[in-house]
C-alpha cells in the first residue's frame, strides 16, 4: 500500500534503500521517491535549455537526506549544488565527487581554513568575508574559489549595492579569489505580476556587470518560471525538486517526491456525547468509530494542520486536537473492522500533497518538508530497472 506513497508516474517503483527506524518499530513510514525527484530535475533542466540546472539541498535536502538527493541528481548529471552551512557541506563532501558546493550563508568567522582545505566554495555576502576569504587564500597560498552574492532588493544576504561599488573601485581586494559565480536572489519569484521581480533581475544586471565577469545566477525554482530572461548561466532550484508546487498560481507541474503514511495504533467505539482528545476539544455528536494513529506534532506533523488521513479513497477526518505523538481520526465511514492496529493510513500521498498539508498548517510546503521528524522509518524508492530481453 505504501508501495506508492508518493503517487504520480511510475507504478513499479522498488526499495533502493532505507533509513531510520526499522520499519516493525516506527511509527509511521516517510517514503522518498527519488525517481519523481530525478524526473523533477529533467524537467527543470529541459526549462533551462543552455543554462546549467544546480541542486539546493540546504536543511540536509530539504529533510529527504542530501546524500540520497546528491546521489540521485548526480546520476541526471548535476555537479553543482547549494547548502546554507559550511558544517552541510563538509558532511556531504564524500557523497559528490567532482562536484561543486556552494556555501549559501558564507563562512562563519575562523571557519575559512577548512573550508579551503576542504575544497568548499562559499558564497561571500559582504567586504569582510571576501577579506577573510581572500586572507584564507594568502595563507593557502593559492587563489581560492568563490561566488560573489549581490544584494539586489532581498535585503537578506549579499554585497549592498555601495559595497559592490568598493569591490568595483579596488579590485585587489579580490586578488586571491576565483570569482566562479556572480549571483542573487529573488524575493517575491512566485509571484509572477510582482515588479519586484523585473527590479531585482534590472538591479542585478547593473551590479554584476561592475564585478569580474563569471557565470551568474539569479532564478531559485520559482525563477525559472518567470521565463528565461532570469536563468542566466545557472538556476538554483530547491523545493520544485521536491515536488513543491513552484507556481503557486497555477497547478504544479512537478511530481510529488514524498510519500507519508502512519500506523494505527487501536481503535474504538464511541457513544454519543463522548469527549475525544485534548481539552475535549471534540464531542462526539453521535455514536462513532475512532482510530489513533503513530503520528503527532512532535514528528513534525504542525499541531495546526488539522486535516484527514485517508483510506483508500475514503477521507477520516482528524478529531480533536493534533497530540505530539498521536492524533485521532474518525473512521466511522469505514465498514466495521476495516483498520487494525498497524495498518498505515495516508497522511501525504496521492490524496493529499505536501502542499496541502501546509494550507491546512498555514505555512509553505518548504516548512512541511523541513519539519519531517526522525522517528519515522524511511524507504527510498526508485523506478525498478528497465527489464532485459
Ligand atoms: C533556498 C535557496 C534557493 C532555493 O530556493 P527554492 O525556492 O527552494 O528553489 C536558491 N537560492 C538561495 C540563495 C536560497 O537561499
Amino acid at each position: 500500500m505504501a508501495g506508492d506513497a508518493a503517487g504520480g508516474e511510475g507504478r513499479n517503483k522498488r526499495v533502493v534503500a532505507t533509513a531510520g527506524v526499522p520499519a516493525e518499530q516506527a511509527g509511521a513510514i516517510l517514503t522518498i521517491d527519488l525517481a519523481n525527484l530525478r524526473r523533477n530535475y529533467r524537467a527543470l533542466k529541459a526549462r533551462l535549455g543552455d543554462a546549467e540546472c544546480a541542486g539546493v539541498v540546504k536543511a540536509d535536502g530539504y529533510g529527504l537526506d542530501a546524500a540520497h538527493v546528491v546521489r540521485a541528481l548526480s546520476a541526471e548529471g548535476c555537479r553543482t549544488f547549494f547548502v546554507a552551512h559550511v558544517a552541510e557541506a563538509l558532511a556531504l563532501g564524500p557523497s559528490v565527487p567532482g562536484c561543486r558546493v556552494f556555501v549559501l550563508n558564507g563562512l562563519p568567522p575562523g571557519s575559512e581554513d577548512a573550508c579551503a582545505a576542504a575544497g568548499v566554495t562559499p558564497v561571500l555576502n559582504s567586504l569582510e568575508q571576501v577579506r577573510a576569504w581572500d586572507d584564507a587564500a594568502r595563507r593557502a597560498g593559492r587563489r581560492l574559489p568563490a561566488a560573489l552574492q549581490i544584494d539586489s532588493g532581498m535585503s537578506r544576504m549579499g554585497l549592498p549595492p555601495a559595497e559592490v561599488t568598493v569591490l568595483a573601485a579596488d579590485p585587489s581586494r579580490l586578488a586571491g579569489i576565483e570569482t566562479v559565480l556572480v549571483m542573487s536572489h529573488l524575493a517575491c519569484a512566485d509571484e509572477p505580476i510582482n515588479p519586484a521581480n523585473p527590479g531585482q533581475l534590472a538591479a542585478f544586471e547593473r551590479l554584476r556587470a561592475m564585478l569580474p565577469a563569471a557565470p551568474a545566477s539569479l532564478a531559485n525554482s520559482s525563477g525559472i518560471f518567470l521565463g528565461s530572461q532570469y536563468h542566466h548561466d545557472l538556476a538554483r532550484p530547491g523545493v520544485a525538486l521536491y515536488g513543491v508546487n513552484p507556481t503557486p498560481a497555477l497547478p504544479n507541474p512537478m511530481l510529488p517526491a514524498i510519500g507519508l503514511h502512519a500506523k494505527v495504533l487501536q481503535t474504538r467505539e464511541i457513544l454519543g456525547g463522548t469527549g475525544i482528545g485534548y481539552a475535549h476539544a471534540a464531542r462526539a455528536a453521535n455514536a462513532m468509530r475512532l482510530a489513533t494513529i503513530s503520528l503527532g506534532y512532535a514528528d513534525g506533523w504542525h499541531r495546526r494542520a488539522a486535516g484527514a488521513a485517508f483510506h483508500g479513497e475514503t477521507r477520516l477526518p482528524f478529531v480533536g486536537r493534533v497530540s505530539m505523538d498521536s492524533i485521532i481520526i474518525d473512521i466511522t465511514a469505514l465498514p466495521p473492522d476495516t483498520l487494525h492496529a498497524g495498518d498505515l493510513v495516508e497522511l501525504i500521498g496521492p490524496h493529499q500533497s505536501v502542499d496541502d498539508v501546509a494550507a491546512l498548517a498555514g505555512t509553505i510546503g518548504y516548512e512541511v518538508l523541513t519539519s519531517l521528524g526522525p522517528r519515522f522509518h524511511r524507504r527510498y524508492v526508485d523506478d525498478q530497472p528497465e527489464k532485459t530481453p
